[in-house]
C-alpha cells in the first residue's frame, strides 16, 4: 500500500490500483476516459501510467488527462526530492 502522509499531494488521489484497459496489467492506473451512458451511471476507463501517457498524446484524448499526468509528474518529482 502507498504511504499516506498528511499534506501528500492531491495528485496521488488520481492514481488507483486497477487493470489497464490496454495491457490489462494490474498496476497503478489513471482515469483516461469517462464513458457516459444514457441510462444508469457512466464508468471510468483506466490505464496504467505508461499507457495513460501514450493515450494523452492522442488528439482524441481529453484535455484533463494531460493535466492529470502533469500533476502526477509534479507530485512524483517532489516526492523523489523529499525521499529520505
Ligand atoms: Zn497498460
Amino acid at each position: 500500500m502507498s504511504r499516506d502522509e498528511p499534506g501528500a499531494d492531491d495528485a496521488e488521489r488520481l492514481v488507483e490500483m486497477g487493470h489497464c484497459c490496454r495491457c490489462e496489467a494490474w498496476a497503478e492506473t489513471l482515469a483516461v476516459a469517462l464513458v457516459e451512458r444514457g441510462s444508469g451511471p457512466g464508468y471510468i476507463v483506466r490505464a496504467c501510467i505508461p499507457h495513460a501517457r501514450e493515450m494523452a498524446t492522442y488528439p482524441s484524448a481529453p484535455a484533463w488527462l494531460r493535466t492529470d499526468l502533469a500533476a502526477l509528474d509534479a507530485a512524483r518529482a517532489k516526492q523523489l526530492g523529499n525521499a529520505s
